[in-house]
């Protein structure tokens, strides 16, 4: 008689992804047939639902996770050091996002390099109020952009010196100035877009819900949507 599995629950999948990447370790398929008691076969088809549903990132290899924001496996830039984990941060505002997300981990430090000159900036981030500095952030891409090359657009979410940086790199790069904001700004974006997301039931915002919240952290223009 040919036993049947049951369907794995797909938010145990996708908790036990967030789990291993909260401390500190990139979630294989075996990790996660342990963690759910589904079978690799099950895993692998849940991944590839998750990453089509934008809740996790596959590489290319249909298997590997690159990222499950604001976690990333690939550098892009940031590391994020806990009092017991060191994540690398995705991009900007995943880095900022980590202290918001983590009840445990009220305070971290956001570490990069300028792109356009390479000194190093670094910041404590808490989930009370924005750190001090007067680095600027620069995003490349356009919010309806975002999802055309998630990794990219992470990449490119970046912690400048300031504006004659920016301006040194897009100028250097050949690429098109996107939208500058300043650190206060960036801190209040981080703050609750990832709110839900460590708990069982996680719906992503609607299109006209996430515009609504750009507008409410202070963010405005076309490339927000807005
Ligand atoms: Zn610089
Ligand atoms: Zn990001």
């Amino acid at each position: 008689m040919v036993r049947q599995t049951p369907l794995m629950d797909r938010e145990d999948l996708r908790l036990a992804v967030y789990r291993s990447f909260v401390a500190g370790t990139v979630p294989g398929v075996e990790r996660l047939t342990v963690a759910t008691g589904a079978s690799a076969e099950e895993v692998r088809r849940g991944l590839a639902e998750l990453h089509r549903d934008r809740h996790v990132v596959l590489a290319d290899d249909g298997v590997t996770i690159r990222m499950a924001h604001p976690f990333t496996s690939v550098p892009l830039g940031f590391s994020v050091m806990g009092a017991a984990t060191v994540w690398f941060g995705g991009c900007a505002w995943d880095s900022f996002a980590i202290p918001h997300l983590l009840p445990d981990e009220p305070e971290v430090l956001v570490a990069t390099r300028c792109p356009g000159c390479g000194t190093p900036h670094a910041w404590v981030v808490t989930a009370t109020e924005p750190p001090p500095g007067d680095q600027v952030a620069h995003f490349l891409v356009p919010t309806a952009h975002i999802w055309d090359d998630v990794v990219h657009t992470c990449g490119n979410q970046r912690l400048f010196c300031g504006e004659s940086c920016v301006t040194e790199w897009l100028d250097r790069t050949g690429n098109q100035r996107g939208y500058v904001m300043d650190i206060p700004t960036l801190w209040r974006l981080a703050a609750h877009w990832y709110d839900g997301r460590l708990d069982r039931g996680y719906v992503r915002r609607e299109p006209a819900a996430a515009a609504e919240y750009f507008r409410s952290v202070g963010l405005h223009g076309p490339f927000w949507g807005l």
